[in-house]
């Protein structure tokens, strides 16, 4: 079985636990079904120890590190290891802070006039690296690179702080740049949304420029944290009740697929020779 199959099994750490220790013991096992309330007494006995266990103020953490099975456990800020599929996972942070279905769409969305345009890759690669935090900032070069780049991690803007995909949106240096971008993608956005939308525009402008998206830029406030998802290449549920309830995007598409097939024959072949190199990426979002 795949690792990445493993690690949609519900409890796959226990399973794994259980599994080492039949194999260490080199236990004989026979799986029985016992039918629940059924008054076999082992099973009232795991059911009560069950309960109680739920209710133990401090959860009780099995050290997966050292289970074979358990080659890639994916862990909740580094904190909580997610065994079950991550997607269910995900699905109960839905109702906080991203709106994972269109940031799925926008993952899939082709802004290029083109069908398979290299341009578009480029788009996506942006957004995978950004959103998993894998740009190659100086922190990663020095890791994967060390003969090349050796102890050069320091940020060339503000050569105060490791570079790092974290710090490359906080870094004082760049500042001001994000915040004239939020600016000048706040205003599109009231452009946009005054055109497609049939709400009175000072009322669109405010839920803009009030948004937590986009106020902190209007007002010279540090980075939202919202906006940061943004920038990472996250839609946040800030930026859907903004435009929400001013329109739908949904029929929003910028060129028809005859035009992009026509380009898609138009375009001259590129020869690259780092395409080898370019393989690999997994677009987090296949699964939606
Ligand atoms: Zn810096």
């Amino acid at each position: 079985m795949s690792p990445r199959r493993f690690n949609k099994i519900n409890n796959n750490i226990l399973w794994s636990s259980i599994h080492y220790i039949i194999k260490t013991l080199s236990l004989q096992v026979k799986l029985l079904k016992i039918k629940a309330h059924s008054g076999n007494h082992f099973n009232d006995i795991v059911d009560i120890q069950a309960k109680l266990g739920h209710t133990q103020p401090i959860p009780t953490t099995i050290l997966h590190d050292h289970l074979l099975n358990q080659t890639i456990t994916l862990s909740w800020n580094k904190e909580i290891p997610l065994n079950k599929d991550v997607c269910k996972c995900i699905n109960s942070t839905k109702s906080n802070l991203i709106d994972w279905a269109l940031s799925s769409k926008w993952f899939h969305f082709n802004g290029r006039n083109d069908t398979t345009s290299p341009l578009h890759s480029k788009d996506l690669k942006w957004r995978i690296r950004c959103s998993t935090l894998t740009l190659p900032t100086l922190d990663i070069m020095n890791r994967n690179s060390p003969l090349l780049i050796k102890d050069h991690t320091q940020c060339l803007l503000c050569n105060n702080t490791v570079e790092s995909n974290v710090h490359l949106w906080e870094c004082p240096e760049i500042y001001e740049r994000i915040r004239i971008g939020f600016i000048a993608l706040g205003d599109k956005l009231i452009d946009l949304l005054s055109i497609h939308a049939n709400k009175l525009v000072s009322s669109i402008t405010d839920s803009v420029q009030y948004s937590n998206t986009f106020r902190w830029a209007y007002r010279s406030k540090p980075i939202h944290p919202v906006a940061l998802f943004l920038l990472k290449s996250y839609i946040s549920n800030d930026l859907c009740v903004v435009s929400n309830s001013k329109l739908t995007f949904g029929n929003i598409d910028m060129f028809t697929s005859d035009q992009r097939v026509a380009a898609a024959i138009s375009r001259i072949q590129v020869i690259d020779n780092n395409r080898d190199l370019e393989r690999g990426y997994i677009n987090p979002f296949n699964d939606f």
